[in-house]
């Protein structure tokens, strides 16, 4: 009986020593033994490339792009029932229905498969993409795959295969009531592996009004947890998703797989490598804006009036 125990338990416990699964920093510790990502490019070599997001995007050394004109949407305002899952990394929403972005510089139509965030501590810092430096709260991704393949899977082999729509948050002082669905349902998905329905939502509901769809930036990266896959088109809206604090809270409830709480669920930002950041033409109009009457009031050397 002995060795037939040791026979089934031997390969459990090597493997939770040699630590094959990957986590977040929030996850990595001499107990854990899971790899953080600072080891992510040991669970696959594609994390250790040159084109990885995310990314901190400087917006100075954004390249003004006249193609990024404002993106087209279809299905995005429509209703649907799905599921909602923790799936030990996240909170991961299924996309049922048909919904796609085109337009945009993007190469063809791709259609929504799921959505997913990214938080930090408490309400915190814990976007992916940073905007000259700065860290959000929360970010959203979108994800989508080129409209004719079929599954994503095929999607991953393309260098453009999947778009991800980013956006971000910003703690407001307001309740966002068309959050509450969604953060309700959190609390029926605390543990890894549980799901409930979610019913009558819209991905219009998750990012309009507040987000102005023509601003963005538009970069070429990857997934942003292994297998870290180069193949995504990233645009990553400029204006943020309001949203009060105890709303963003209501995701550090959420637990990793180990029973710990679910918290600092972002990749740091990678090198850009000499990627160029592209922003379309209504993106940090409002810094130039500011930029410009200051550099008039000095002209006229009234600069004492700001
Ligand atoms: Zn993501």
């Amino acid at each position: 009986m002995r060795r037939l125990l040791s026979a089934y338990l031997l390969p459990l416990i090597l493997h939770a020593c040699t630590g094959a699964d990957w986590c977040y920093q929030t996850q990595a510790s001499c107990e854990s033994h899971c790899k953080g990502p600072d080891r992510w490019s040991e669970v696959n070599a594609e994390c250790g490339k040159t084109r990885q997001s995310p990314i901190n995007i400087v917006t100075k050394k954004t390249k003004l792009d006249e193609r990024l004109t404002p993106l087209k949407f279809t299905g995005y305002q429509e209703l649907f029932d799905s599921s909602v899952k923790n799936n030990g990394h996240s909170v991961q929403v299924s996309i049922p229905i048909k919904a796609t972005v085109s337009g945009g510089n993007l190469e063809e139509t791709y259609k929504a498969v799921q959505f997913h965030l990214h938080w930090g501590v408490s309400g915190g810092p814990g976007s992916e993409h940073t905007i000259d430096g700065e860290q959000y709260p929360m970010e959203l991704h979108i994800v989508h795959m080129k409209q004719r393949y079929s599954s994503l899977e095929d999607a991953l082999k393309d260098p453009s295969g999947v778009a991800v729509l980013g956006f971000f948050y910003e703690e407001s002082s307001i309740s966002n009531r068309k959050y509450d669905i969604f953060t309700h349902a959190l609390r029926s998905v605390q543990n890894t592996n549980e799901n409930t329905t979610l019913r009558k939502i819209s991905l219009n509901q998750l990012i309009l009004p507040e987000v102005n769809m023509t601003n963005y930036y538009r970069y070429d990266g990857s997934l942003t947890t292994p297998d870290c896959t180069e193949v995504v088109v990233w645009t990553v809206f400029e204006n943020p998703i309001p949203l009060k604090s105890e709303q963003l809270l209501a995701f550090s409830a959420l637990k990793f797989n180990d029973g710990k709480a679910m918290v600092g669920t972002f990749r740091p930002v990678q090198p850009r490598n000499g990627r160029v950041v592209y922003r379309s033409s209504g993106a940090v109009v409002v810094a130039s804006a500011v930029l410009l009457l200051a550099s008039i009031f000095t002209a006229f050397g009234l600069s004492h009036l700001n």
